[in-house]
C-alpha cells in the first residue's frame, strides 16, 4: 500500500461501518475482481461501504490523501472503470436496499443494487424499471450512463425514468439532483456517467409489466442479408411494444441448432413483444416468418425471466472487448461488411449485435438529458468475448478491423455504456453538443477531476490537470 493509501485506511478505520479490504486481507483477491476478465488491477484499499456516511468519509478520505479512486457498483465496466492499480475502491456492493411505492409507480433504490435486485422488488407488484437485458449488471453505471433495454422503445432509457438522485459530490457533501433542486446536476447525471459524484440514491418511475411475448429463430448466414434489408425497411414503422433486434454470430454448436448449421454464420433473432398478447403475436409471427428461420421458439415469459434471459451467456471472468456507434440508415454494403467478418470471427461467443431504437427514446428533445444521440436508430454493438488470455490480441484485433471498416458509413455518437477502457478520445464524440454544459457542470461539482475512472469529462480548470494518481 502506498504512503497515501494507508493515509486513508488510518482515517477511515475508526469509524467505518462497513468493510475495509487490503491486498493481505482473505476477501480481497475475490473482492478486487470485476466482470471483464481482461482488465485485472489491484487496489491499495477496498472501501466496502454500508450506507451514504461510509461513502462520504472515503471521498473525504481519499480527495484529503489525493488518492487515485475508482466507485463500483456492479463491477460490468466494460473498460474496467471500477477499479485501479494502488488506489482506493469505493465499493458500494452492500447498498442495495430497494423501495418500491406501488400506487405512486416509482421506486427508491440504493446506488449498488444490480438490476435483479430491482427487479426482484418492482415484479413482486406488477411494476418494471426499464433497464438492461443482464440481471447481473450494476444499475449505478447503466442509468448514469443512459441505458438501454428490452423496455427503451416503449417506455425510454433508463435516464428518462430517473425522477432524482442523491450523489456525494466530491467535496463530501450530499446534494440532490431533481426537477427543482440541482436542475444542471439532474440534467448531467441522465447520461453523463459517474463524472460528478457517487450516486446513493436513485428516484425511479415504474410501468406495468408482467408478461411479454418473446420470440426466437436463427437463419442462415446466406438468408441474413435479405432479413436484415426487411428489417431495416419496416423498424420505422413498427409498433413501439415491437423490440426486434438480431446477434450476428457463429452458431453455437448447441442440441437445438440444426447440426448443418453449427460453427457457420447466422443472424439470430430476438422479438419481443410488450403489451397486448395477442396482438403481439402477430407481429411476432411475421418477424419469425421473413426468410427462413430455424429453431423457432415463440413463448409467453414473465418479465422476471425475460430479464435472466441472457445472464449465462456474459459470466464473470471472461475476457470482452467491445466498440459500438450508431447508424442513420443501414446500407446494403455495411450488412455484407458484417456478415462477411463473421468468416474470420476468432470466438464462437463473438457478436455483432444489431438493434433499433427510435420509439419513446428517440422522442425525447436533444437537449432533455446529456445522454448522447437519440437520432440515430441503428445501433451497432461490437462484442468480443473469449477465455484464454493468448487469444486477446486475434479477438481485439478482430473488433477493431471490423469497426474501422463500418465507422465512414457511421453516424458520429456512441453511447458511453458499451465504451471499452481506450476509448478516451471519443468521449466528446459520444456528448457532441451536450459537451461544453457538461464540461461545466462538472467544473462546478468536481473542480479537481476526482471522479475520473470513468468516461472522462475534463472539469475547464487547471488545477484538475495537476492532480496526481
Ligand atoms: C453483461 C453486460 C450486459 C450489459 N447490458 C447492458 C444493457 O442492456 N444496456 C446498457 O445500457 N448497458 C449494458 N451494459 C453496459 C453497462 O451499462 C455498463 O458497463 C455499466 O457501466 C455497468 O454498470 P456497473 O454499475 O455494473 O459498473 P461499474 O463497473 O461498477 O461502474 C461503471 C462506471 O459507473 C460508475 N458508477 C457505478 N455506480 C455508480 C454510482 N452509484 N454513482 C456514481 N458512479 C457510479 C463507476 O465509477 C464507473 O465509472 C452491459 C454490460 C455488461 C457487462
Amino acid at each position: 500500500m502506498s504512503e497515501a493509501t494507508e493515509e486513508v485506511y488510518a482515517a477511515l478505520k475508526h469509524s467505518f461501518r462497513g468493510r475495509l479490504m487490503q491486498p493481505d486481507d482473505a476477501e480481497y483477491p475475490d473482492a478486487r475482481r470485476i466482470w471483464n476478465g481482461l482488465v485485472a488491477r489491484r487496489p491499495g484499499l477496498i472501501a466496502r461501504c454500508n450506507d451514504s456516511s461510509d461513502v462520504q468519509a472515503a471521498v473525504r478520505a481519499a480527495a484529503s490523501a489525493n488518492v487515485i479512486t475508482a466507485v463500483r457498483c456492479g463491477g460490468h465496466s466494460l473498460g474496467g472503470f471500477s477499479s485501479c492499480d494502488d488506489g482506493i475502491v469505493i465499493d458500494l456492493s452492500p447498498m442495495r436496499k430497494v423501495q418500491v411505492y406501488e400506487e405512486d409507480r416509482s421506486a427508491r433504490f440504493e446506488g449498488g443494487c444490480l438490476l435483479g435486485s430491482i427487479d426482484s422488488a418492482t415484479q413482486t407488484v406488477g411494476l418494471a424499471f426499464p433497464a438492461g437485458v443482464v440481471s447481473h449488471t450494476g444499475a449505478g453505471g447503466l442509468v448514469l450512463g443512459g441505458g438501454t433495454g428490452w423496455l427503451n422503445r416503449l417506455y425510454g432509457l433508463s435516464c428518462d425514468n430517473v425522477r432524482g438522485f442523491t450523489v456525494i459530490v466530491a467535496d463530501g457533501s450530499i446534494v440532490r439532483a431533481n426537477g427543482k433542486e440541482n436542475p444542471d446536476l439532474f440534467w448531467a447525471l441522465r447520461g453523463g456517467g459517474g463524472n460528478f459524484g457517487v450516486v446513493t440514491e436513485f428516484e425511479v418511475t415504474l410501468h406495468p409489466v408482467s408478461a411479454v411475448l418473446f420470440g426466437r429463430g436463427i437463419c442462415p448466414g446466406d438468408e441474413a442479408p435479405a432479413l436484415l434489408r426487411h428489417w431495416r425497411d419496416i423498424m420505422p414503422e413498427a409498433p413501439d411494444n415491437l423490440r426486434w433486434g438480431f446477434s450476428l454470430r457463429s452458431a453455437p454448436h448447441a442440441q437445438n441448432i440444426p447440426a448443418y448449421l453449427r460453427g457457420r454464420p447466422i443472424a439470430s433473432a430476438s422479438a419481443l413483444w410488450v403489451g397486448d398478447l395477442e396482438k403481439g403475436g402477430r407481429y411476432v409471427d411475421r418477424a419469425l416468418a421473413v426468410v427462413n428461420h430455424q429453431a423457432v421458439s415463440k413463448e409467453v415469459l414473465s418479465f422476471r425471466a425475460l430479464q435472466t434471459l441472457a445472464d449465462s451467456e456474459f459470466p464473470h471472468g471472461r475476457r470482452y472487448y467491445t466498440k459500438a456507434g450508431y447508424f442513420k440508415t443501414l446500407s446494403d454494403e455495411s450488412i455484407s461488411t458484417m456478415m462477411e467478418a463473421l468468416a474470420t470471427n476468432p470466438s464462437l461467443s463473438n457478436e455483432i449485435e444489431l438493434a433499433y431504437l427510435g420509439g419513446a427514446a428517440a422522442r425525447v428533445a436533444p437537449g432533455e438529458t446529456a445522454f448522447g444521440d437519440r437520432s440515430s436508430p441503428f445501433v451497432l454493438n461490437l462484442l468480443a468475448n473469449w477465455s484464454d488470455p493468448a487469444d486477446d490480441a486475434a479477438n481485439i484485433a478482430w473488433i477493431r478491423r471490423l469497426f474501422a471498416r463500418l465507422r465512414p458509413a457511421m453516424a458520429p455518437g456512441v453511447h458511453i455504456n458499451f465504451m471499452s477502457g481506450d476509448e478516451a478520445d471519443r468521449v466528446s464524440e459520444a456528448y457532441r453538443e451536450r459537451w461544453e454544459r457538461l464540461r461545466a457542470t462538472k467544473t462546478m461539482y468536481d473542480p479537481r477531476n476526482f471522479f475520473r475512472l470513468n468516461q472522462n469529462i475534463p472539469p475547464l480548470t487547471a488545477a484538475a490537470n495537476g492532480i496526481s494518481g
